[in-house]
């Protein structure tokens, strides 16, 4: 089986053990990664700290340049990286897939090289002048999750680059192939040191643990879990590291009664069930006016009956299996749970190995964990409301403010539905439609700092007024 090599300071590496990396799929070995200990993180600090002399002090012109010449390698490599996606994490090449994260990686590098963070005059007067300057923060550390591996790394790697900053990625014991041929991709361009790469499996020594608690790093980007989350905040405190958290969401929308079933169901089921489920800023719970509630239902239930579910591979597959067992587990039980007091309309069974098809449940109500929990798998529940105020409060009703969406044939009377949830994106008549020039992040406990655009990239930086 393939053993995919990491990379540090610009050469390949790999370290006396490695580890099984699973096809959820056929659940068979997709690759092997290897199993890092605190000695090769400091390896890769270490290299990452030598090489941000050299690469803080390049002009904006030079990181501009080689940020472009990144792009276009990692785009030359879309085909090979979406089907490494796809065997080790399981969505599908095809549909909103693999095909599709490739896509959005090579906009979101393009987009990131594009901007910039001049230096901002804020006084210029017989008084003095007074100037204000980005600059690089130092060694990023980036740790990532298994639901989107090359998209969300780009997310942190380009900013981190574009801005000067050197880097150690991390990414989810779950899906680190992607990430170990990407860095080695981007490795083709970039200066030695500049980028790095470490994995490991989680079990005893916690690599991310110790990125977040290392002397060397000084700021970690973390997207993953509210909890893991929680503990990366405690251990950045020990020298004060720069942090951008996007954590879980469990986010509601909201259908007002002037909506049409028909024209919404597509965009419903997307919002929803978009890589299984698993994707933080998914629809999570659907709130429908009592008006429509039957109407919905139907036509959402019409559109996901047709959707083919299969291995990812197969060109046919438009949803694949859910990624790992903890994950399948879980939606399994709170389905289980909440088939017994709700009106199951599609699905509600697991399949085989790690499949379990698009599920329905209508009749539920919040308190029920299938609608206060973040699931994270192929599972809506559907509650009914009466009045507006009601389902505006129920929607604010969680610990979770990342998403939320809005449905309805009269645009300004959703946008004042939309004002008044908590959470960072709210759309309109779509759900989860996130693009490289508008911040994104979560309130509440959803997370700490946004990403994308000039002030997600400003995040990388520290700032520096200079009195003239
Ligand atoms: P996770 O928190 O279990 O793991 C995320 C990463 O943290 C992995 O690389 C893991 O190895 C590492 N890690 C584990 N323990 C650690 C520790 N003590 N310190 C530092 N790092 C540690 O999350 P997951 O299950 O991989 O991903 C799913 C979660 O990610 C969901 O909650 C989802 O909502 C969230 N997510 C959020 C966003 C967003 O933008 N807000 C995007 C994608 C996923």
């Amino acid at each position: 089986m393939t053993l995919y090599s990491a990379t540090i300071n610009g050469t390949m590496v790999n370290c006396a053990t490695d580890f099984a990396v699973i096809n959820p799929a056929t659940r068979q070995e997709a690759g092997r990664a290897p199993n890092m200990d605190g000695g090769d993180l400091d390896h890769a600090v270490g290299a990452a700290r030598r090489a941000f002399a050299e690469w803080s002090a390049r002009s904006d012109k030079d990181l501009q340049s080689i940020c472009a010449a990144v792009t276009a390698r990692i785009e030359e490599h879309a085909e090979e990286l979406a089907r490494i996606i796809t065997l080790e994490q399981g969505k599908p090449l095809n549909g909103l897939g693999s095909r599709w994260e490739m896509g959005g990686a090579v906009a979101w590098a393009g987009y990131t090289t594009g901007l910039s963070l001049p230096v901002k005059l804020l006084q210029d007067n017989a008084e003095g002048r007074v100037e204000l300057h980005r600059k690089p923060i130092g060694v990023v550390g980036s740790i990532t999750p298994w639901n989107f591996p090359v998209m969300i790394a780009i997310w942190h790697i380009m900013p981190a680059l574009r801005t000067g900053n050197t880097v150690v990625v991390k990414p989810s014991p779950l899906t680190p192939l992607s990430t170990l041929r990407l860095v080695e991709i981007m490795n083709e361009v970039l200066p030695p040191g500049v980028l790095n790469v470490v994995t490991a499996d989680d079990q005893g020594f916690n690599l991310g643990a110790a990125m977040a608690a290392h002397p060397d790093i000084n700021k970690i980007v973390f997207t993953g879990s509210i909890a893991t989350g929680q503990k990366v905040m405690q251990s950045a405190a020990s020298n004060m590291k720069r942090l951008t958290l996007e954590l879980g969401g469990n986010d509601a929308s909201i259908v007002l009664p002037d909506a049409d079933p028909q024209k919404i169901a597509e965009g419903l089921f997307w919002g929803a069930f978009i890589n299984n489920g698993q994707t933080c800023a998914a629809l999570k719970r659907l709130y429908v006016h009592e008006t429509i509630h039957d109407a919905v239902c139907a036509a959402l239930v019409a559109y996901a009956s047709n959707i083919p579910v299969g291995n990812g591979m197969d060109e046919a597959s438009i949803l694949g299996p859910v990624q790992n067992r903890m994950q399948f587990d879980k939606l399994s039980r709170l389905v289980a749970d909440a088939s017994g007091r709700g009106k199951v309309l599609l699905g509600g069974a697991p399949g085989e190995g790690l499949f379990f098809p698009p599920t329905i449940i209508a009749g539920l109500s919040n308190g029920d964990p299938l609608v206060d929990e973040e699931q994270f798998g192929p599972a809506l529940p559907v509650i009914k409301y009466s009045d507006i105020d009601d389902a505006i409060r129920m929607a604010n009703d969680s610990p979770n403010g990342l998403g939320g969406s809005v449905w309805s044939s009269d645009i300004s009377v959703a946008k004042t539905v939309a004002s008044r949830m908590q959470c960072g994106s709210v759309w309109i008549n779509k759900h989860g439609a996130i693009q490289p020039n508008a911040p994104f992040g979560g309130v509440k406990a959803s997370g700490l700092g946004v990403e994308f655009a000039e002030e997600g990239l400003a995040e990388y930086t520290d700032i520096q007024v200079i009195f003239a």
